[in-house]
């Protein structure tokens, strides 16, 4: 294996191994199946499985696995050995079609959101062709969508299967009336970028917060963060890249295309990206990265941490959701070309996300909320909590031509000299970054940055998927009886410019005054993942997830339940967690050291010389003030969980005491231990300090 070439989707079921296995007829009627979107043909998995099964046991593979991705954010998989015994005592190799297809994992013990009672525990997986099968630990994985014995969706998957079929349907309808007679299937295309921290192992582990929660509950500033920008894109530390190299080979393997890898901004900090490709395969590659990280990482001797804010102070991490929309072969439908105002179909897709995102912000923030990301949003260094999109110059120019009568122009970008005659004249970009917009146009695509790093990316994509295809839908409506095309176009356009500006803006979003101006324009500002919920309750939102069958009624409050008891939940692990530490770690070392400074004083003073003990007693002073704070604050904290634990009634008004009595009350406990950890004698403060843990991988 030692060429690119030849292990990449080694472990891989792909299209090449399908076509060498399956019978020629077999091939093409699944080939058709998913590239059409056609309903499975039972008869056709049989023949697959057997394929499937000869080809894993041939790599080595003893069990198989139904592959699936519950309400929880993580995977799920139950491994079954492929063996069924003879009477001779020895075993068959055995996995039929019925095995592909259909499992039936217990559901009682995912989250459901009340859906299900835990007695009706029945809950089926369902064979997704779509997204390739793959070979992981020796096991053959199905990718599968995970449902209710009364056929709800319990999982990520099934909700973006639908909502591609919805965004497909009326992307096709718009193509149509411009004329397209060859495009069959509109996709969505998904590339994200995805940020990690990686810390050294044997730290790791001497951190209860990290091992219970993902991030540091304490932790003061150490006396250099991220201030010289000297990390991002620096040169890669040996280990470090070793680890990624091991990890572009693994995933290659499985045939993620892993493509870009680089240092963040924050010390400590990385990000990869793969190869965009549809929505379903981007999102289950997604899930594979996340987890083959975490595992080279323990192989190399560090740790991979997803969550979104692992350290205060220093930024935190996200995914990058690059989003766009393609036609089977191959058009994307977000590019502009050299002069977009006259590309009236392109115009037509972008406004149409331009009020999708406009008129469904409340579902979209909720589409990045996870409680690790209310860290993030809102905070310095990250978008902020309020959405709006940065189109660029050429395109916000377009839009005010459209808005005051018509596009006659597109600002063109030119050359760009550098000055030194040896480096090449670049062909000039029309419009400059912004590295501060939530939702920003990038040329040909969208980029979602709002995302949390340890998220899946269906829920961001199943959202945006569908409130573009109710857009493509009502202008589809219009168009399609317009007895002149382009007048009506050009009216629906300027309607959109007119009542969805608002939510262009390509200012820095990371001012305090675009806070202000935001609210004067009437955007939404959601703070935090409990308020965000509330957008699974409102009607307009409910009627528009009805309507394109992505989720139904059931479902959304389903979903809205998991959200706020998963919150809840991740909460109190954290309380509950900072608790721990700072009775039985922090608090025991400052009284050490606190006796330590008294002993001194007591043993100076008892030599009867005149020697000045100040130093040490205002030192202990301070460290008793402090001490005895941190106890106070400890109570505090304690009772609010206690009380928290016994509001039962409603899961919003105990999602909220959450976020606003007890995070903040962890705040203030741990202001105190941070001020004690600068101090405090290193020799006895109990955990690795950050600076300990960000600079010495
Ligand atoms: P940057 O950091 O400059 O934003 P990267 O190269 O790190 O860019 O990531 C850009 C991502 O966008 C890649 O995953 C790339 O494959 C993806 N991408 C490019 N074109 C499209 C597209 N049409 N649809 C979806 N994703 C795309
Ligand atoms: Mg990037």
């Amino acid at each position: 294996m030692a060429n690119l070439g030849d292990y990449f989707g080694t472990n891989v079921f792909n299209d090449a191994v399908m076509r060498e296995r399956l019978p020629k007829a077999t091939y093409k009627a699944l080939r058709k199946t998913i590239d059409e979107s056609l309903p499975l043909d039972t008869a056709l998995a049989e023949v697959v499985a057997s394929a499937m099964k000869d080809w894993a046991v041939e790599k080595g593979a003893t069990h198989f696995t139904h592959w699936f991705q519950p309400l929880t954010g993580v995977t799920a998989e139950k491994h079954e050995a492929f063996i069924a015994p003879t009477e001779d005592g020895k075993v068959l190799i055995e996995f039929s079609g019925k095995d592909l297809i259909k499992g039936e994992p217990d559901a009682s013990s995912f989250p459901s959101g009340g859906i299900r009672a835990t007695f009706e525990a029945r809950g089926y997986t369902a064979w997704d062709c779509t997204s390739p099968a793959f070979i992981k630990d020796g096991s053959l994985c199905i990718p599968t969508a995970f449902c209710s014995y009364t056929g709800e969706a319990l999982d990520t998957k099934t909700p973006l299967l639908r909502s591609i079929e919805a965004l497909s349907k009326q992307a096709l309808r718009i193509l149509k009336i411009f004329g397209n007679t060859t495009s069959s299937r509109v996709i969505t295309t998904v590339g994200p970028e995805q940020e990690y921290f990686l810390i050294d192992k044997e730290k790791y582990y001497k951190r209860k917060d990290l091992i219970y929660t993902g991030r540091t509950l304490f932790g003061a500033k150490p006396p250099k963060g991220q201030e010289l920008d000297d990390h991002y894109f620096g040169s890669l530390k040996e280990n470090v890249s070793v680890f990624m190299k091991e990890l572009d080979k693994e995933l290659w393997k499985l045939g993620v295309s892993a493509k870009t890898k680089h240092n963040e901004v924050a010390p400590a900090q990385h990000e990869l990206a793969p190869i965009f490709t549809t929505t379903n395969i981007a999102t289950d590659h997604n899930q594979l990265t996340m987890e083959i990280m975490r595992k080279v990482a323990l192989r190399q001797g560090l740790f991979c941490l997803l969550h979104e804010k692992p350290f205060a102070g220093v930024n935190g991490s996200g995914k990058h959701n690059n989003w766009s929309m393609a036609t089977n072969d191959g058009l994307n439908l977000l590019e502009p070309g050299k002069t977009p105002h006259e590309n009236a179909q392109f115009l037509v897709f972008l406004f149409a996300v331009v009020k999708a995102v406009d008129e469904y912000a409340e579902l979209l923030r909720f589409a990045a909320a996870v409680p690790g990301n209310d860290h993030r949003l809102g905070a310095n260094e990250a978008p902020p909590a309020i959405i709006s999109i940065f189109l660029g110059d050429q395109l916000t120019d377009i839009l005010e031509q459209i808005e005051n009568g018509g596009a006659k122009s597109s600002i063109q970008g030119g050359e760009l000299k550098i000055g030194v005659t040896t480096l090449p004249t670049l062909p000039k970009d029309s419009t400059d970054r912004n590295r501060t917009s939530p939702f920003a146009f990038t040329g040909n695509k969208f980029e979602f940055r709002m995302v949390g790093s340890s998220a899946s990316t269906a829920t961001a994509n199943y959202v945006l998927n569908t409130i573009v295809a109710e857009v493509l839908d009502e202008i589809a409506a219009k168009l399609e009886n317009a007895e002149d095309l382009g007048g009506k176009i050009q009216e629906i356009l300027k309607e959109i410019a007119v009542n969805n500006k608002k939510i262009i803006f390509n200012g820095n979003g990371y001012s305090d005054e675009w806070v202000g101006e935001a609210e004067k324009r009437g955007l939404p500002n959601i703070p935090s993942t409990v308020e965000a919920a509330k957008a699974l309750l409102v009607e307009k939102n409910l009627r528009v997830m009805e309507k394109h069958g992505v989720l139904s009624r059931v479902e959304m409050q389903s979903h809205y339940e998991i959200a706020l008891e998963n919150y809840i939940k991740t909460i109190n692990i954290e309380a509950l967690t900072m608790l721990e530490m700072a009775k039985r770690q922090i608090l025991p070392a400052v009284i050490k050291y606190a006796g330590k400074l008294a002993e001194s004083i007591n043993s100076i003073n008892a030599t009867g010389l005149d020697i000045d003990t100040s130093a040490q007693a205002e030192l202990l002073t301070e460290v008793s003030k402090l001490a005895s704070s941190l106890k106070v604050n400890i109570k505090g904290l304690e009772s609010a969980v206690e009380a928290a634990a016994d509001m039962h009634e409603n899961i919003y008004d105990q999602g909220y005491f959450y976020r606003y009595s007890i995070f903040e009350k962890m705040g203030i406990l741990r202001a105190d231990a941070d001020k004690l950890e600068t101090i405090v004698d290193r020799e006895y403060w109990p955990i690795p300090t950050y600076g300990e843990l960000l600079f010495n991988v």
